[in-house]
C-alpha cells in the first residue's frame, strides 16, 4: 500500500515551505503533556488549541497508564518540565468494544485485518495475500489493556499516574473524556 506516500511527501513539501518554528524549545512552552488514545478522530493539537511546541502528545490505543506511557510521562517531568498532565480517553474507543483473549484468538489464526460487524470480531474469509505470515499464540502474552467500562479505566489510570513512586505529587493530572460525536472535552466527574 503506498498510495498515500506522495501526498504525504507533496503536503510535507508544502509545510516545510511555510515552516517557521525552527528555534523552539524541545521544552514543552505551555509545560503540558498530554496522555490519549491514537484514534484517528481525535486531533488533539486541533481540538485542544495546541500549536508546534506546545505540548508532549503521549499516544497509544486506548490512551492507557501502561509502563511505557509512564516512562514518557516520567521523561515528560524530569528531563523536560512538564507540571500539568492531561489524561484523555474517549467514548466508541475500540479498545473496549474488544477483550485481550479475543485478540489474542484472532491473531492466532491469521495475521490480516480482522472485521467487526457491530457487534463482534471476526477473521475476513478473503483470499489471504500471498507472502502473509501464519497466526502467532504470541498474542496471548500481552496485555492489550482492553477494558469495559470507560469511566473505570479513567479510574484506574489516574490513579497509577497519581500514585506511581516515579511521579511526583505536585503534578497536576486532569482526566477527560473527549466525545467523538461532538468534539467535546467531558470532565471525568461529569461523565455518565
Ligand atoms: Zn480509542
Amino acid at each position: 500500500m503506498t498510495k498515500n506516500l506522495v501526498p504525504i511527501i507533496e503536503a510535507n513539501n508544502q509545510y516545510s515551505k511555510e515552516f517557521d518554528k525552527g528555534d523552539l524549545s524541545a521544552q514543552p512552552k505551555k509545560n503540558i503533556a498530554i496522555l490519549t488514545c491514537m484514534d484517528a478522530r481525535f486531533d488533539p493539537a486541533k481540538a485542544l488549541g495546541l500549536e508546534e511546541g506546545d505540548a508532549h502528545v503521549i499516544r497509544n490505543a486506548g490512551g492507557r497508564a501502561t509502563d511505557d506511557a509512564i516512562r514518557s510521562l516520567v521523561v515528560s517531568h524530569k528531563l523536560l518540565g512538564t507540571v500539568e498532565w492531561f489524561l484523555i480517553q474517549h467514548t466508541d474507543c475500540g479498545m473496549q468494544k474488544i477483550s485481550d483473549e479475543t485478540i489474542a484468538k484472532l491473531l492466532e489464526d491469521d495475521l490480516e485485518t480482522a472485521f467487526f460487524d457491530g457487534i463482534s470480531w471476526s477473521n475476513s474469509n478473503n483470499a489471504k495475500s500471498e507472502n502473509s505470515k501464519p497466526g502467532s499464540k504470541e498474542g496471548y502474552k500481552i496485555n492489550w489493556y482492553t477494558f469495559s467500562s470507560l469511566k473505570q479505566s479513567m479510574t484506574e489510570d489516574l490513579k497509577i499516574i497519581k500514585n506511581h513512586s516515579l511521579i511526583p505529587s505536585n503534578i497536576k493530572v486532569h482526566g477527560f473524556i473527549y466525545e467523538v460525536s461532538s468534539g467535546k472535552l467531558i470532565k471525568i466527574e461529569d461523565y455518565k
